[in-house]
């Protein structure tokens, strides 16, 4: 117990990068490294989603395959890793109970959300978001064609009261997503330099988003 204690105090701040991660590509790598430069923190933890409330109605891979694709992603980063609290908890994935564990287990250090800026706006329309926003900064990374200024206007309108919460962070122009990556090997297109090249054998080897 008394170890753990001291474990948990080495993290100042920290970042969780959570997604659906179907598959884990460079547009999630390359922003959760920027953030971790501008914001000192002392680790990424990726946090692969279980049942994630808002994707009901398409069907998202087995958690399995998609944290172990996370995994292969990070193990060149010594300053990443991944959590398997939100596949292994029962029932739908909701931020505010992953925030809290984390909260629980970091009691000292400074918690950062790392979302794209397509998220940040939706993250409005989670369950709770008062009260995540009261454990956690967020950090939003612009992705092709988000307009940040824009961004922090309407949030302004919309969470006035926590819209210092929210940090801004311009990352290299990146139009990779996950959809497309799935589009892609399901017509029999290249998606070499897109994913880590291991995320890349593991979908070969495993016959994901064929059909
Ligand atoms: P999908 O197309 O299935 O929605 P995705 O590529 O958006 O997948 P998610 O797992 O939904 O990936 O995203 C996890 C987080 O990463 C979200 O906060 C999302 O905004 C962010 N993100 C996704 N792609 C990029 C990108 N290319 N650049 C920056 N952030 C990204
Ligand atoms: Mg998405």
């Amino acid at each position: 117990m008394k170890k753990n204690n001291t474990e948990n105090k080495k993290y100042k701040a920290l970042g969780i990068m959570g997604g659906t991660f179907d598959p884990i590509h460079y547009g999630h790598l390359v922003t959760a490294e920027e953030a971790r430069c501008q914001f000192n923190l002392d680790v990424v933890v990726f946090v692969p989603s279980g049942k994630p409330p808002h994707k009901k109605d398409y069907r998202v891979s087995d958690a399995k395959h998609r944290y172990l694709m996370t995994v292969l992603a990070v193990v060149t980063n010594p300053f990443f890793d991944v959590s398997r609290i939100e596949i292994d908890r029962e029932g739908y994935s909701y931020t505010i109970d992953t925030v809290k564990a984390f909260r629980k287990k970091y009691p000292w250090s400074e918690i950062f959300f790392i979302t794209g800026a397509d998220a940040i706006l939706e993250i409005l329309t989670w369950k709770k978001v008062e009260e995540i926003m009261d454990h956690c900064r967020f950090i939003a990374a612009t992705r092709p064609g988000y307009n940040l200024s824009d961004l922090d206007k309407k949030f302004k309108a919309i969470l006035p009261e926590y819209s210092n919460r929210v940090e801004t962070i311009e990352v290299p122009a990146l139009a990779i997503s996950s959809t497309d990556i799935r589009r892609r090997v399901a017509m029999d297109k290249s998606i070499k330099y897109l994913v880590p090249e291991a995320v890349e054998q593991y979908i070969w080897k495993n016959n994901l988003y064929k059909s």
